[in-house]
């Protein structure tokens, strides 16, 4: 990897005053900070990156674990002794140089903002990440009183490891909240919210729609995975069992979202679909499309939690976990249509949002092996909307109508539930196999040329 795993944004749009300047200087030196780490876990040669011992197999980590259950932990680096065998190293002892200046900074922070939750949260952070604490910091944060600016930073996402799919990789964002785009959100966000609480909720399913807090940010900062991901939202935390105690907060990241939609969304959408089908469709309303596929992918996430899901489908589940949240959330924007919160044809435009973001994965993945699980999950959809007459190829895509397309989203919703909710690894495995072929993309790497 040649490029440093950090992005600056220019962004704009929102005020601060001169001691929430200062005291965002400083957290973007943290997430700074915490670039060095980053650069040590990351490895897309390997699919365990650098977390474990480069030879090492599945089975042995597995193996492995039943002795020292501390190898499946997500903030441990895994090495092996002189002996061959396999040890833990917690991530604030192996990386305990760096992550004492970042702590350093945090606490810096905390003394200028005059926020006290704030400067609690930022302390509890700080402790985290030099002692390990990290359900403590993340609980404080996920249900503190929302602050203007915010940040996340530490272990986070577990994308990297893409051989467990265990081990949480260093990275952070600073954010500045955008008030008015947060209540937008807001208002999609109940609604769909108050259609399901009427449905009978599984003793599986994890249940916390009354404790979500969403928040749209103009963004300043991204380092570590997030900078590699060049990720448009995220919820935390990630375990069931934790939301169902606490909630989740959800985070959207308007100022990668837009950079995203200008330099790809868009430009794959006047390649790759068909001419007259592209006319009925303007910017502003494909741009909304594209906000309201994250938005619907977050709401999808926490409305579709089941506690076993992860351990049934091991490392095939961020395949199936990733898309069936925008799946579900598209399905459930029927309701929106029908009260009129959007209309049919910012629908429509939800869905062709939703292919061009496939393509983008799959650009991506190319570049970060991390992304492929993205670019898997979204093929599947593509070539089952194909298999299924949900749309069709002649000169570009298209669907033969709109009533097609979103039986289409309704069928592959079910199929996916299903998986999520009781499949078990050779159901996923079988669904993967069937329908998971890149050619749905490569077929288009002519129309895409520049962009791929
Ligand atoms: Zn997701």
């Amino acid at each position: 990897m040649s490029k440093l795993p950090v992005i600056h944004f220019k962004a704009k749009d929102f005020k601060v005053n001169s001691e929430e300047q200062k005291v965002l200087a400083k957290l973007i030196k943290a997430a700074e900070a915490i670039v060095p780490i980053y650069q040590k876990q990351e490895n897309p040669k390997f699919p365990g990156a650098n977390f474990y011992p480069h030879d090492v197999t599945n089975e042995e980590i597995i193996e492995a674990a039943k002795e020292n259950p501390d190898i499946l932990s997500p903030y441990t680096m895994v090495e092996r002794d002189k002996k061959g065998k396999l040890f833990t190293i917690p991530y604030h002892t192996k990386f305990k140089k760096e992550l004492a200046k970042t702590a350093i900074l945090l606490r810096e922070a905390a003394k200028l903002t005059k926020n006290k939750d704030f400067a609690h949260r930022l302390c509890l952070q700080a402790n985290a990440l030099t002692d390990g604490s990290y359900e403590i910091s993340d609980i404080y944060w996920i249900t503190m009183k929302p602050y203007k600016i915010d940040i996340a930073i530490g272990p986070i996402d577990r994308l990297d490891d893409r051989l467990m799919f265990k081990k949480a990789s260093f990275e952070a964002w600073v954010g500045v909240i955008d008030d008015a785009k947060t209540k937008n959100a807001k208002i999609i966000q109940n609604s769909i919210y108050d259609v399901k609480r009427k449905i009978f909720a599984s003793s599986e399913k994890a249940n916390f729609l009354d404790k979500t807090q969403l928040r749209v940010d103009k963004t300043l900062i991204f380092s570590g995975l997030f900078a590699r991901g060049m990720f448009t939202s995220n919820s935390l935390p990630t375990d069931p069992n934790l939301m169902e105690r606490y909630g989740i907060k959800i985070t959207f990241f308007d100022t990668s979202l837009d950079l995203k939609f200008n330099n790809q969304h868009l430009p794959i959408f006047k390649r790759i679909f068909e001419k007259g089908f592209q006319r009925d469709y303007s910017e502003e309303i494909l741009k909304d499309g594209s906000f309201r596929n994250v938005l619907l992918h977050e709401i999808g996430h926490s409305l579709l939690r089941y506690k076993d899901a992860e351990s049934r489908l091991r490392e095939l589940f961020p395949i199936i976990d990733e898309l069936s949240a925008t799946i579900y959330g598209i399905k459930s924007c029927a309701s929106l249509v029908l009260k009129g919160i959007i209309s049919e044809k910012e629908l429509e435009a939800i869905m062709i949002m939703f292919i061009c973001r496939a393509f983008t994965w799959w650009i991506d993945s190319k570049k970060q092996p991390s992304l492929e699980a993205f670019a898997i999950g979204h093929a599947l959809a593509l070539n089952h909307f194909l298999a299924n007459g949900a749309v069709q190829e002649s000169n570009g895509i298209s669907w033969p109508n709109f009533y097609k397309m979103f039986l289409g989203i309704e069928e592959l919703s079910d199929a996916l539930e299903r998986l999520i909710s009781i499949g078990t690894y050779n159901d996923a495995k079988h669904f993967i196999d069937k329908y998971g072929s890149f050619m749905i993309y490569s077929r288009f790497t002519g129309r895409l040329k520049g962009l791929v």
